[in-house]
């Protein structure tokens, strides 16, 4: 389980389940990891520090729109730069919530604490 502090101050946390079964289905195949609302999927058996600060700052962008309207703007953003270049990764790569991710989780700003796994 991690723990991380919302901008109102208040404890998110995100429950881990590794090795998810939910990465044999086409169409997840090709992702190591899944936020939904407060579980995080992990493909493997163990999820690098920043794997995890990703699906965090993932799961930040849910409780700022909330879990619906968040993948309704991603597979619209998806959909939108998937139409402009024909592919899966250059679109994946322009989605503003995974732009936003990929900055913040090299940047460390993600504060989590780790209580058991
Ligand atoms: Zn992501």
């Amino acid at each position: 389980m991690r723990v991380r502090m919302r901008q109102d101050g208040k404890r998110a946390v995100m429950k881990m389940y590794y090795s998810s079964r939910l990465f044999r289905l086409p169409l997840l195949r090709h992702y190591s990891a899944l936020v939904l609302g407060r579980r995080c999927f992990v493909k493997a058996a163990w999820a690098s520090e920043r794997l995890i600060r990703h699906e965090m700052i993932h799961q930040e962008q849910m409780d700022r729109h909330g879990v619906t309207l968040f993948y309704l703007i991603y597979l619209k953003d998806y959909l939108k730069w998937l139409w402009i270049y024909r592919n899966h990764d250059k679109a994946y790569a322009n989605i503003p919530f995974e732009r936003e991710a990929y900055r913040l989780e090299s940047e460390g700003q993600v504060l989590a604490q780790t209580e058991g796994k």
